[in-house]
């Protein structure tokens, strides 16, 4: 079965369009997201009604939270609040249902989807010993799957804890994946990437050749930019697009 995982899509339409276009290309089964369907970009509604219409599984992000109003945006800066007071202004009823409805975090066959932290959707992975801690959380789990996918830094990373040593390593192009070993792993964001490459990014898991393979594709940016300084958010996020930090 071949799996493509996306996250953070951030209401980037064209982002979302272009990685869909592509993963049609590389013949998966199913689409998984990590969540964030929504913030920071102009289009919330056309992302959720696309993950919606694609039936798509997805966990809640901390965006969509605040979005379907189920928390409040205390632990975001400033532009991270103002589009996502924009986005709950923006949604319809219906797509806010869907927010609201989703689970914040989903076992999937040999794989466990979640945002930030297992049990924690705002935590981030971005120290050691966060990774330790989702490590134990991860065993923890029913099944004790030895592969969890995550999202919210933006970052594509992979950690391992093979022999009991807690490592992340640079992601190479395709990662082949050891029975023995639990691995973290994130495909970057489809809509507003933070690891300097700003093409959209996500990966495909193959449980059959235990390879997970990171992918980048290039989308209609300026159309995207457009469109924040069009619905009248702050022009520091379109910008931002272009230097994928
Ligand atoms: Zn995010």
């Amino acid at each position: 079965m071949r799996t493509a995982v996306i996250s953070d899509i951030h209401a980037n339409l064209e982002a979302l369009n272009a990685v869909l276009e592509q993963i049609v290309k590389l013949h998966v089964d199913e689409t998984v997201c990590l969540g964030d369907i929504v913030g920071y970009n102009a289009s919330p509604n056309e992302c959720i009604e696309i993950v919606r219409s694609a039936k798509i599984t997805c966990v809640l992000g901390n965006h969509d939270a605040v979005a379907a109003g189920l928390e409040e945006p205390d632990s975001f800066n400033l532009l991270a609040r103002w589009a996502v007071l924009w986005t709950l202004v923006q949604l319809k009823d219906e797509n806010k249902q869907f927010l609201l409805e989703l689970p914040r975090e989903q076992p999937v066959r040999d794989f466990f989807l979640f945002h930030g932290s297992i049990h924690d959707t705002n935590r981030y992975i971005m120290y050691r010993q966060d990774a330790i801690d989702n490590f134990r959380e991860l065993a923890d789990l029913p099944e004790s799957p030895r592969l969890g996918f995550f999202g919210h830094t933006h970052v594509k990373t992979i950690v391992s804890d093979r022999f009991g040593v807690v490592s992340a390593s640079v992601p190479q192009e395709e990662q082949i994946l050891h029975t023995d070993t639990r691995y973290l792993v994130n495909p970057g964001s489809v809509g507003q990437p933070r690891d300097g490459d700003p093409r959209a990014a996500f990966l495909i898991y193959d449980d059959i050749d235990r390879v997970i393979s990171f992918h980048r594709v290039e989308y209609d940016m300026q159309r995207c930019r457009d469109k924040i300084v069009n619905a009248g958010l702050p022009p520091e996020l379109a910008e931002r697009l272009a230097s994928g930090r």
